[in-house]
């Protein structure tokens, strides 16, 4: 098979090169253990699939609000919303702080958390936690949205079922040191409710009614419930589609593939053939800005100085990996 290899000339000029002992670790961190089975979950039934089954009542109407009563102004607000929340957890909970593919200043990390709170799928902390889980053991029990459970268990299925012993147990044994270690992070889990409810439904009703007179009722609608809804299944299509349907360039003996689709609407976060081998790089891709908004906004802020220490995978070693383990 034809090796496609990036130089490092795509890569931006101050990102770091990982050393060996980050390559070897790398590799290590990415084995596979325990069993899986389809056993089925006791489902929660209140308040979690009520909170669920109403928000997309809510996000229907929302639609047809969208399509019928909403300003020009409120859409473009529906977009910005959007980008927030999709940065929150791609450039926030996920690479900077469940990953640690980079650093950031004070000023960064506020940003994003409060992004993420637009994104209300629970707080830093505890995402960062389910989600090192869902690295360390990947489909096996041990995985909070393990695929092997199904398409729907890790859609959305985990956050209506009770968790497995396996998911509390190994979690629990999860350093998150450093996640506790960072007061911003220990002040968002303090004031997580008001926070998140504010961020996520307040300011999006209250700035189109205030800005340009939007009903208050129809920004609420939209670039509250909508937009959360959409943003909710984009973020479960990295854990269920983009572990089902794509190439495996990096890896042929796991499920996590090259969804173009999730790339596209997830900025960036659906490469997961490649973020599933190398979940340590900071662009959760091979290529730089394929699809990947997130990227771009990381190295926006590393040209002010805001992050820095973006961790990148050596080419000789994808290229490696590629011919060793890829299809
Ligand atoms: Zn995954
Ligand atoms: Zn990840």
């Amino acid at each position: 098979m034809a090796v496609t290899r990036t130089t490092t000339t795509t890569l931006p000029k101050r990102a770091k090169l990982f050393t060996k002992e980050d390559e070897l670790k790398l590799i290590k961190d990415d084995k596979y253990e325990g069993d899986t089975d389809r056993q089925k979950g006791k489902i929660v039934w209140f308040p979690n699939v009520l909170w669920y089954l109403g928000l997309h009542v809510l996000a229907f109407l929302g639609l047809y609000t969208l399509l019928v009563h909403a300003m020009w102004k409120t859409w473009a607000f529906c977009y910005v919303m959007y980008l927030m929340n999709a940065l929150g957890i791609t450039a926030g909970a996920h690479r900077l702080w469940s990953h640690r593919t980079y650093s950031a200043n004070l000023p960064y990390r506020i940003m994003l958390m409060l992004f993420n709170c637009v994104s209300l799928q629970n707080d830093v902390i505890e995402w960062s936690r389910d989600h090192r889980g869902h690295h360390k053991w990947s489909e096996t029990d041990a995985d909070p949205y393990n695929f092997n459970r199904g398409l729907f268990f890790c859609h959305v299925g985990w956050l209506m079922t009770k968790k497995r012993p396996e998911v509390i147990e190994k979690g629990r044994s999860l350093d998150l040191s450093d996640l506790h270690g960072d007061p911003v992070l220990s002040f968002q889990k303090r004031f997580y409710m008001p926070l998140g409810l504010l961020c996520c439904f307040g300011l999006p009703t209250i700035v189109p009614w205030l800005a340009w007179g939007e009903s208050p009722w129809t920004a609420y609608l939209t670039a509250g419930v909508l937009r959360y809804v959409c943003c909710l299944h984009i973020t479960w299509c990295v854990n269920s589609l983009a572990h089902w349907r794509g190439h495996r360039p990096y890896n042929k003996h796991i499920n996590p593939a090259e969804n173009l689709m999730t790339s596209l609407f997830a900025i960036g976060e659906g490469w997961h053939n490649f973020h599933h081998t190398f979940p340590h790089d900071y662009k959760a891709a091979e290529l730089p800005y394929m699809f990947n908004f997130t990227t771009a906004f990381i190295d926006f802020f590393s040209l002010i100085g805001w992050t820095y220490k973006r961790k990148v995978v050596s080419s000789q070693l994808v290229g490696t990996v590629r011919q060793k383990y890829g299809e």
